[in-house]
């Protein structure tokens, strides 16, 4: 067996990160995750219970009895599978919004150092770099203009028959930004020594291409 690694991707929301950090894990043969995903899950099971940021003894309570984990590409939430279900603008911004509390990074950041230590992975992320695995060897931040994003994210929402408009979506990705960035505990920002990578005039194929280069396991 060949030595363990990870691979950190964050970067701001749109930017496409879960598209490329998908498709490197497959070229490379190592497990994804997609640790927006799990802050998703959350979020749509405090949404179901109708619990709030402002009550942390349920969200504690909550943390200790709910599982959050990955099964061949599906997010699976206490044995069920929740793909689309977490993929909503409604679930974004409660995702954004429980990710803010202490508690909850705590929490998902261990079980994700978890997840990476038995095996080869790249993560996807806003914290991995900094928080999750600081001495990940390998370490890109992914970056797009606000304007490019929101094209992306609507039209994937829009393929996939959501309603929206492209300024809803281009509000809403600026507002994530900002409380992603701006949040008390592990804002959102490029470790020291992670790569930043402009994609707003790259294609998909081409970042993909860019960060096999810089891997050599
Ligand atoms: O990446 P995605 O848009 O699915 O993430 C949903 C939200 O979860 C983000 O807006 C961010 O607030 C939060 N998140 C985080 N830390 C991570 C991954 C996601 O705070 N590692």
């Amino acid at each position: 067996m060949g030595k363990i690694y990870q691979i950190a991707i964050d970067g701001p929301s749109g930017a496409g990160k879960s598209t490329i950090a998908k498709l490197i894990a497959k070229k490379l043969g190592i497990d994804y995750i997609d640790t927006g995903a799990m802050y998703r899950a959350l979020g749509y099971k405090m949404l179901q219970l109708g619990i709030t940021e402002d009550n942390l003894e349920a969200v504690e309570e909550l943390l200790k009895t709910t599982e959050i984990d990955f099964s061949k590409g599906d997010i699976i939430l206490d044995g069920t599978v929740i793909n689309d279900l977490i993929r909503t603008p409604e679930i974004s911004m409660k995702a954004s919004a429980c990710s803010a509390l202490a508690i909850v990074r705590k929490h998902l950041v261990k079980v994700q150092q978890e997840m990476g230590e038995k095996k080869s992975v790249i993560m996807d992320g806003r914290d991995i770099g900094t928080d999750v695995f600081p001495n990940a060897p390998y370490k890109f931040f992914i970056t797009a203009t606000p304007e490019e994003r929101a094209t992306r994210r609507y039209k994937e929402l829009t393929e996939k028959g959501e309603t929206v408009s492209y300024e809803e979506t281009l509000k809403s990705i600026i507002e994530r930004d900002y409380n992603d960035s701006h949040r008390a505990v592990s804002p959102l920002r490029k470790a020291d020594d992670a790569e930043e990578v402009d994609t707003t005039d790259m294609t998909i194929d081409e970042v993909i291409e860019y960060i096999c280069s810089k891997i050599d396991e």
